[in-house]
C-alpha cells in the first residue's frame, strides 16, 4: 500500500499521538509468520452484486493441498458473511461438508484425511454483507471492509456508482472465503456478473464476456500466475479505458470520463517505467498485463494488486494541474515496483513488510534519479528521510516481530527508513552488485515470499561480502545515528582533524562506511573511513588549509547531524561539491544569515540554481523583511517572476514579489493571472489583491464561475471571503472546497474554509458547510483517524463554534449553528 498524504503526516506530527500506548501495552505478543496446514491452489469466483443491499452473491470454489502434514481439516477467513452451503466437490457432484463458523473463521470437516500434497476442492456458496460486518462484538467497521460501494443507490448526483476492493492486510476475506495471509497464493478466475452499462477490472486478462438477457453482463477475468489473496482486486464502473502497451502486453489507464483526455498525461510514462525496471532488475515483466484505476473515497492511497493498481481519486488532476508537474507520478512509480517486490516475491509476513515497502518507497527515488536526473532522485530520497526523522520512531526496528496492529506496520520505519537504508547498501556495495543482489533475490524467491534474510543472502552471495552487521543494525535494530562533525586545523603541522561525535542516546553506537572529500580549490581527495565509536577522529596532512571536509560526500547516510562549517566552507560546498544535499545545506546556512552579503551572494546563486526544486526552495527562504534583502534580489525575483521555465518557480517568484506591493509590476501580475498554470494564475491574483482590491474582486468572481483547484481555487475563495463574508459566494467557495478530493490540497484549504464558516451568518449554509468538513474527518484514511479526528474537532470545528459565540446570546440563528457544530463533534469524539 501506498504511503499516504504529505498534510496528513504533518498533521499527524503536530499532534500529540495517543497511538504509543497502543504498542507499548501488546508489545510482549510475538507475531509468528502464519503457519500453511493447507495450501491454496486455485479459486474459482462467480459474484453478483446486490446494489440496494451492498450485498456480493458469491459461488466459489477453492482448490488446496495439505502443506506437509497429513489433516482432515480446513480453516478459511470469511468475515461476516451469510454461509449457505459448503461441500466438497467430487466430480461434478457436491458432497456436503460440516462446518463451523464464528462470522470471522470457517472450520471445516474434511470426508477423509488428505496426504500432503493430495488437491481438493471445495465449494462454497456465500453472501458477502461488507457493510455489515462486526469485529468482537464493536460496531459495523468502516475500514477493512474489503469491499466497497460507492454511491450505489445513485443517489449522490456528484459521485458515480462504483465497486472497489481493497485486500491488504487482510481484507479479503470478507468477500471470498480464503486463507487470508500474505504466505499463501494461488491462481484464480473470477466470473462477475455487472449491469451492462459498467466496465470492469480484475487480476489477469479479461478472457471472455457474455450478455445476459436481463441487462447484465458477465466479465470473465482469469490469472494463470499465482498471487496472494490480499492482492485479488475487483473494480465497477462508469469508467474510460485507455490503452497503451509494453511489449504487446496491455498497459491501460481505467478514468472516469471527464479524465479520459488527461489520462495519459498522469500514467502515460508507464511503459517506460516498466522498461526501466526490468532494466534494473533484469526480471522481464511478469504478469499478463498491467491497468492502474481510480477508486472514489478511496481508504489509503494506492494499492498494488496483480496487474490491476488501485490509486485514490486524487490522481485525476486536471489539465491546468498538470502544468506543474503530475503530483502522483511516484504513485505510479511506486505501485509498479510492487508488481515484483511485493507481488511477484510477496512478504511471508506482516513483521517483514519492508521487503514490500522498502523497495516500492526507493524505486521513487530510483525513478525520480533515471527520469530526471540525480538532483530529482536526492531530492526524493532526502524528502523520505526526513518523512523518517520526522516520524519519532526510533523505538522500531525495521523487522518487527512485536506490533499492536498489523496496521500499524505501514508507516515511516516500513517505507521511509527501509528505502534510506535500501540506498545506504547500494552506496556501500556499488551499483552493480545491489542491482545484481535485487536480480538475485527476485528470481530465487519468485512466486513465493521473502523476508529480511534472504535479502541479505541474495546481496552476500553477489558480493561476497558479510553484510550480519548491516542488517543486525539496520533490519534487526532501531533508531539511526545522531553525530556532531567538528574540525581543527594545524597550520604549522600541516595536519587536519575532522572528529565525529555519536550523540544518540545510550550506549548503542552505529558503524558506518563514509566517504569524506577533502578540497583544496576544486580538486578533491576522497578518503574512505569506518565511523565506528562513540568518537572518531581523521586525521589528513596537507600543504595549504583545505577550502572544505565534506564527511559522507556522497550524502546517503541517514543520520541527524550537526555539522561544524563555515560560511566559507558552504560557499565552497555550493560551488564545488555537485550533490543536491551539498547545495541545500549551503542554503539553509546562508538563510539563517541572510543579511551577511557572502551568504546573500550564495542565495542569489541559488535563485538560479540548475535544479528548479532548489530555486523555488530559495525563494522560500528568503526574508524580505530585511530590507537589504529586500532590495538586492528584487530585480532576480521580477526576472524570475517573468522568465523562469518552471511554472513552479515562477509562481514562488510571484508570490514573494507580491508581497513589495509596487505598482510597477502590476502588468505582470495581470498578465501571468492568465497563466495556465493554477499556481502561477494563483499567486499572480494574490499578488494583484495587495496592489488593487478592487481588480482582483472582479478576477475573482469571473474565476468563480467555473471550476478551480490548486493554488488558483484557494486565492479565489480567499478574496471573496476577505471581500466582505460574502454569502452570495457561498457556492463558489464551498463548491472549491468541496471538489478537492482528500488530498494535501484539501487539508491546505481547510483552515482558510473555516474561518470563512466562522463569518457567515446564515444557518442553512453554516450546516452545508460544517458538513463537508464533517465529511473530509470521516473520509480520512484509517490509519490517521485517531489523529486528525479529534484535530478537525478541537482546532477546526470548535475554532468555528467559539467564533459565533459572540453575540450567540441574542442570536438563536447563532446558538442553532452552535449546537449543530458541537451535534457533529460529538459523533466521532470516541477518538
Ligand atoms: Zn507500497
Amino acid at each position: 500500500m501506498m504511503k499516504l498524504f504529505l498534510i496528513c503526516s504533518l498533521l499527524v506530527l503536530a499532534i500529540a499521538s495517543n497511538g504509543q500506548s497502543r504498542d507499548e501495552n501488546q508489545a510482549e505478543v510475538y507475531r509468528a509468520t502464519s503457519p500453511r496446514i493447507n495450501d491454496l491452489v486455485h479459486t474459482k469466483l462467480d459474484v453478483k452484486f446486490d446494489y440496494n443491499k451492498s450485498y456480493l452473491y458469491g459461488k466459489a470454489w477453492i482448490t488446496l493441498k495439505p502443506h506437509f502434514y497429513a489433516t482432515d481439516s480446513l480453516m478459511l477467513d470469511a468475515k461476516g458473511m451469510d454461509i449457505n452451503k459448503i461441500a466438497l466437490v467430487k466430480g461434478t457432484a457436491l458432497a456436503p461438508l460440516k462446518y463451523k463458523y464464528d462470522g470471522m473463521v470457517l472450520t471445516i470437516k474434511l470426508d477423509k484425511e488428505y496426504a500432503a500434497n493430495t488437491a481438493y476442492t471445495v465449494y462454497i456458496d456465500y453472501t458477502s454483507k461488507p457493510n455489515e460486518i462486526k469485529v468482537k462484538g464493536s460496531d459495523a467497521i468502516k475500514n477493512a471492509k474489503g469491499l466497497y460501494f460507492i454511491n450505489p443507490k445513485g443517489e449522490d448526483k456528484d459521485k458515480p456508482t462504483q465497486i472497489w476492493t481493497q485486500g491488504e492486510t487482510e481484507a479479503n476475506s470478507v468477500w471470498f472465503p480464503t486463507i487470508d495471509k500474505p504466505n499463501q497464493r494461488c491462481t484464480d478466475e473470477i466470473y462477475m456478473t455487472v449491469p451492462e452499462k459498467y466496465v470492469t477490472l480484475s487480476n489477469g486478462l479479461l478472457t471472455s464476456q457474455k450478455k445476459n438477457a436481463d441487462g447484465t453482463r458477465t466479465d470473465y477475468w482469469k490469472m494463470d500466475l499465482p498471487h496472494a489473496p490480499y492482492l485479488f482486486f475487483m473494480g465497477v464502473g462508469d469508467y474510460a479505458i485507455i490503452k497503451d502497451a509494453y511489449k504487446g502486453k496491455e498497459v491501460s489507464y481505467y478514468v472516469e470520463k471527464p479524465y479520459a483526455a488527461v489520462a495519459r498525461k498522469i500514467f502515460g510514462l508507464t511503459p517506460e517505467m516498466i522498461a526501466f525496471y526490468v532494466k534494473i532488475t533484469g526480471v522481464e515483466y511478469p504478469w499478463a498485463k498491467y491497468s492502474q484505476i481510480t477508486g472514489r473515497d478511496y481508504v489509503s492511497g494506492a494499492m498494488e494488486n496483480t496487474t490491476a493498481t488501485l490509486h485514490t481519486d486524487a490522481l485525476q488532476q486536471d489539465a491546468r494541474e498538470l502544468v506543474d508537474g503530475n503530483k502522483f507520478e511516484e504513485y505510479v512509480a511506486h505501485e509498479l515496483f510492487h508488481q515484483w517486490f511485493g507481488d511477484l516475491v510477496t512478504t511471508e509476513s506482516w513483521s517483514n513488510l519492508t521487503v514490500n515497502e522498502s523497495f516500492a518507497n526507493y524505486s521513487e527515488v530510483l525513478w525520480s534519479q533515471y527520469k530526471y536526473g540525480k538532483d530529482a532522485g536526492d531530492d526524493k530520497n532526502f524528502e523520505d528521510m526526513q518523512g523518517y526523522l520526522g516520524s519519532h520512531s526510533e523505538s522500531k526496528d525495521l523487522v518487527r516481530f512485536h506490533y499492536a496492529d498489523k496496521e500499524d506496520m505501514f508507516d515511516a520505519v516500513s517505507y521511509n527508513k527501509g528505502g534510506r537504508i535500501l540506498h545506504m547498501l547500494r552506496t556501500y556495495l556499488g551499483d552493480s552488485a545491489f542491482f545484481k543482489g535485487l536480480n538475485l533475490y527476485l528470481i530465487t524467491n519468485k512466486f513465493k515470499t521473502g523476508e529480511a534474510h534472504q535479502l541479505r543472502l541474495a546481496f552476500e552471495e553477489v558480493s561476497g561480502l558479510d553484510l550480519n552487521w548491516f542488517f543486525n543494525q539496520w533490519y534487526f535494530g532501531s533508531g539511526n545515528p545522531k553525530v556532531e562533525i567538528s574540525y581543527a586545523y594545524d597550520d604549522a603541522a600541516g595536519k587536519a582533524s575532522v572528529f565525529v561525535k555519536q550523540t544518540q542516546e545510550g550506549d548503542q553506537v552505529f558503524r558506518l562506511p563514509v566517504a569524506i572529500d577533502v578540497y583544496n580549490g576544486k580538486e578533491k581527495v576522497r578518503q574512505q573511513v569506518w565511523i565506528e565509536h562513540k568518537t572518531d577522529t581523521f586525521s589528513f596532512s596537507y600543504k595549504k588549509r583545505p577550502d572544505l571536509i565534506n564527511v559522507d560526500a556522497e550524502k546517503v547516510i541517514l543520520w541527524e547531524k550537526k555539522d561544524d562549517k563555515t560560511l566559507e566552507n558552504f560557499t565552497h560546498q555550493y560551488t564545488y561539491a555537485a550533490n543536491y544535499l551539498d547545495r541545500k545545506e549551503a542554503i539553509d546556512f546562508c538563510a539563517k544569515n541572510q543579511e551577511d552579503p557572502k551568504a546573500l551572494s550564495l542565495l542569489k546563486t541559488a535563485m538560479k540554481d540548475h535544479y528548479y526544486a532548489l530555486r523555488s526552495y530559495t525563494i522560500g527562504e528568503m526574508d524580505i523583511k530585511k530590507a537589504g534583502v529586500k532590495n538586492e534580489i528584487e530585480p532576480l525575483l521580477a526576472d524570475i517572476a517573468k522568465n523562469d521555465a518552471k511554472p513552479t518557480v515562477r509562481a514562488a517568484a510571484l508570490g514573494l514579489l507580491g508581497q513589495y506591493a509596487k505598482p510597477e509590476y502590476k502588468p505582470l501580475y495581470v498578465k501571468a493571472i492568465q497563466d495556465s498554470s493554477y499556481s502561477v494564475s494563483g499567486e499572480a491574483l494574490g499578488a494583484l489583491a495587495q496592489l488593487d482590491g478592487e481588480a482582483a474582486l472582479a478576477d475573482a468572481k469571473a474565476f468563480a464561475k467555473q471550476p478551480l483547484k490548486g493554488k488558483l481555487g484557494g486565492v479565489v475563495s480567499q478574496i471573496l471571503i476577505e471581500a466582505g463574508g460574502g454569502e452570495e459566494d457561498f457556492d463558489v467557495i464551498a463548491g472549491n472546497f468541496g471538489k478537492l478530493p482528500v488530498s494535501d490540497a484539501k487539508f491546505e484549504a481547510l483552515q482558510p474554509f473555516a474561518d470563512y464558516l466562522g463569518t457567515l451568518t446564515n444557518t442553512e449554509k453554516v450546516k452545508k458547510g460544517i458538513d463537508m468538513i464533517v465529511d473530509l474527518r470521516d473520509a480520512v484514511p484509517v490509519q490517521y483517524k485517531s489523529q486528525l479526528t479529534p484535530f478537525i474537532n478541537n482546532m477546526i470545528l470548535r475554532s468555528i463554534a467559539n467564533k459565533k459565540k459572540t453575540g450567540a446570546q441574542s442570536s438563536p440563528d447563532l446558538q442553532e449553528q452552535i449546537k449543530y457544530i458541537n451535534s457533529k463533534i460529538e459523533e466521532k469524539k470516541g477518538f
